[in-house]
């Protein structure tokens, strides 16, 4: 896989090729596919690298989108594909953290491939036959499993902040090294200076990428390292440190590495529970109690669920997530302290399902066994008694759904205009009425029928509310 100078190159591809060359202009295919390619791994999408201007390649294609013409970049449609196309550009100033200041165009693959991140990242492969331009050794990075600057990396991340935060990403990605050196600078006062100044967008797409690692605990740890996660995440830190392990042995780690090993434990493409996991126990420093009995102290975190529901808001909401991302895993956070028994009755679940809402339900065991992946870093044993805990409780939930009991005001069979029709007047009780009667349904499913709630309805009329009126 290494030897080769030369990687396959899809015939798709190839045809691409034929129509650049035709027209004058080489055409090279670049960063992660080329990487990707050699690693012997699938590639998800291709980058190209022309020295053909935006203007030539809208001139030389049908279906051409100047999606950031501003950094030189197209994206080329043909033959089913979205093809990523940038002219071939020199090295920039990156001076805001952002953008680069103005583009300026290269002659050469070389000097495009210089300008690059990662030697990793910087190899080129000809597109009309798959040819190898390696000019920094970046298949002999891949062979090493190292993740190593273009040039120096105290000048590279100096141009550009978010560099430190991908090569972490990268090291969580493709479970390679960070070189000594470009480890080293990430730290450099200067550097942490730049990645003070970019975008929160920019950190936040890399965050999400980070998540989606195999084991998001060997960024996470790369980031608090080299103070990164002070930066973006300083509600973090308290976890470091904070011990919980007592004598009855449910915990092996420090908060900061339970939330760590929590989310390697969490599914790797469920982003809602993996940060989910990384914020559920981000309270639990500032409830933390001691408590002696006889000679043995213990730990207590009582309420710490709703301490690391606020910060955890306060975190997804500085780092730009979605109001709607934010509402999901909070919703977690806030109840991933539940405790089934087999004794729960039939309306214990009902109320319990109700407080959850059936489509976060999935979520919510997700995160439980996330929850004991961090306690030990170990997984949960299918057959274990805490595993057969969850296991019931489904049981029992696909039950009371299955009995098509009321789990929303909108399953029950009366609803306000039938009330209305019954005589009671129009007003804000109406809304009260209605919430006692699905608390009756939640007890009692058998009195989901619309003649017995339009009676029940009208005594609480008359008895709570007309009552009080008069
Ligand atoms: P993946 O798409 O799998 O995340 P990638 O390496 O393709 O990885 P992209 O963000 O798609 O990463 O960028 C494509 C290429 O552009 C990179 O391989 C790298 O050569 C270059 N590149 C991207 N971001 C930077 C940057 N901040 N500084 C220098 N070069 C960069
Ligand atoms: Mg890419």
């Amino acid at each position: 896989m290494f030897s080769s100078k030369s990687v396959k190159i899809p015939e798709t591809l190839k045809k691409v090729a034929e129509i650049f060359n035709r027209n004058g202009y080489s055409v090279y295919l670049v960063g992660g596919a080329v990487r990707d390619m050699i690693m012997g791994k699938g590639v998800h999408d291709y980058d190209l690298a022309t020295d053909a201007t935006p203007e030539q390649v809208m001139n030389i294609f049908h279906k051409v989108i100047p999606t950031g013409i501003q950094h030189g970049t197209v994206t080329v449609h043909i033959f089913g594909m979205h093809l990523e196309t940038t002219t071939f550009r020199t090295e920039s100033d990156y001076s805001d953290g952002r953008h680069p200041d103005k583009v300026e165009y290269a002659r050469t693959i070389e000097e495009d491939l210089s300008r690059r991140d990662f030697t990793m990242n910087a190899i080129a492969a000809d597109l009309k036959d798959g040819t190898i331009k390696d000019p920094f050794d970046g298949m002999g990075d891949i062979k090493r499993k190292t993740i190593r600057t273009v040039g120096n990396p105290l000048e590279r991340f100096g141009e550009d902040g978010l560099r430190p935060i991908r090569a972490i990403r990268f090291a969580g990605q493709l479970g390679f090294t960070i070189e000594k050196e470009t480890l080293k600078s990430i730290s450099n006062p200067d550097v942490i200076r730049k990645i003070k100044s970019i975008s929160i967008e920019r950190f936040h797409d890399e965050f999400c990428k980070i998540m989606k690692c195999e084991k998001p605990s060997v960024c996470l740890r790369l980031l608090e390292d080299n103070g990164l996660m002070d930066i973006f995440i300083p509600e973090f830190k308290v976890c470091r440190g904070c011990i919980q392990g007592d004598k009855r042995g449910f915990h092996e780690f420090d908060v900061a590495d339970h939330n760590f090993y929590a989310c390697d434990g969490a599914p790797k493409d469920n982003l809602i529970v993996r940060l989910a996991a990384f914020y559920h126990d981000i309270g639990k420093p500032e409830s933390r109690t001691t408590e002696t009995i006889g000679k043995i102290e213990y730990i207590h975190f009582h309420g710490h669920e709703t301490i690391s529901e606020k910060k955890c808001r306060a975190s997804m909401t500085a780092l730009k997530f979605s109001n709607d991302d934010i509402k999901q895993v909070t919703h977690l956070v806030k109840n991933h302290m539940f405790f089934y028994e087999s004794t729960w009755s039939d309306s214990a679940v009902r109320r319990f399902l109700i407080r959850i809402g059936i489509e976060n339900l999935d979520n919510l065991i997700y995160l439980r066994l996330a929850d004991i992946h961090g306690m030990h870093n170990v997984a949960a044993v299918p057959g274990s008694p805490t595993w057969n805990n969850l296991v019931e409780l489904k049981e029992r939930i696909a039950k009371v759904v299955s009995e098509k009991s009321a789990l929303s005001l909108k399953d029950l069979k009366a609803n306000g205009n039938d009330l209305m029709n019954a005589g009671i007047p129009k007003g804000p009780h109406l809304g009260k009425i209605l919430a006692e009667l699905f608390e009756t349904v939640t007890e009692s499913p058998a009195m989901n029928d619309k003649e017995k709630l339009v009676e029940l309805a009208k005594n609480i009329y008359e008895q709570k509310i007309k009552a009080k009126q008069e």
